[in-house]
């Protein structure tokens, strides 16, 4: 059994004190929660820093994106190989902010998540649908066209390497969370196309939830069978928050 994977994605928020003292706080909270997979998502800029804070405990580290290239002239950038050299062993992408505020299309994600794949470093794809796809009743049509063009020409063994996270587009960031219905139904379809895209059983893929996850929601999403974690997005900048949602997970196995 995998346990429930809680990951904290810290956006573009913090200098390196400031992380390392989040990163610090959030492992020894973890040390009680060892049920529990804690990855954490600082700034590029952070990166370095955070993975020595990291090093003696069990809190993982990932990156918040990647280019496809391996080098070249792409300024601004950063590679596979630069963040396999940080010690990251998960990469965020398809975040819904990438694809809205920097225009990452579904051909530009599955790029990444080659990419990613093929340097070793685990995706957490991250899918879900507009408010007003989910009121035209697209949001299926809409998951299903992320996954197809994401997984595209990729094997079971490499599907099997990569967690999803759930994330409605208008749960993030607003204070709304999608209901415990409307996530379940969602995680049930996921699973349901990867096992007629590549024959997986129902339990090989995390599947986590993302949008507006809070200490005061936490148990609620954690006690239900179809979610396999969060990504937590601003409650996760907050040691005692994030250390609260980790907690509500510790008593689930996924
Ligand atoms: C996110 O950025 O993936 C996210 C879910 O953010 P928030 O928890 O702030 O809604």
């Amino acid at each position: 059994m995998k346990p429930a994977l809680v990951v904290g994605n810290w956006k573009m928020h913090g200098t390196r004190s400031e992380a390392v003292k989040l990163a610090t706080g959030v492992l020894e909270a973890s040390r009680r929660n060892l049920s529990v997979e804690v990855v954490l998502a600082p700034p590029f800029t952070a990166l370095a820093a955070v993975s020595a804070a990291l090093r003696c405990g069990a809190v993982r580290l990932a990156a918040q994106n990647l280019h496809w290239e391996t080098e070249g002239a792409f300024t601004g950038e950063i590679s596979v190989s630069m963040l396999r050299d940080l010690d990251c062993r998960y990469v965020i992408v398809g975040h819904s902010e990438r694809r809205r505020l920097f225009g990452e299309s579904d051909a530009i994600v599955a790029k990444k998540v080659g990419a990613a794949l093929s340097a070793g470093l685990r995706p957490i794809l991250c899918v879900g649908e507009t408010l007003g796809e989910r009121r035209r009743g697209r949001t299926n049509g809409v998951i299903a066209r992320q996954l197809r063009v994401a997984l595209k020409g990729l094997s079971k063994s490499a599907i099997e390497k990569l967690t999803f996270a759930y994330e409605p587009v208008w749960a993030i960031g607003t204070g709304k969370n999608a209901t415990p219905e409307q996530i379940a139904a969602v995680h049930r379809f996921v699973r349901e196309l990867l096992r007629r895209r590549a024959g997986l059983s129902a339990r090989a893929c995390r599947i986590l939830y993302g949008g507006s996850v809070r200490p005061d929601n936490a148990a609620e999403l954690a006690a239900q069978p179809e979610v396999d974690g969060v990504l937590v997005g601003g409650a996760s900048l907050k040691v005692g928050a994030f250390a609260s949602i980790v907690r509500s997970f510790g008593a689930t196995a996924v």
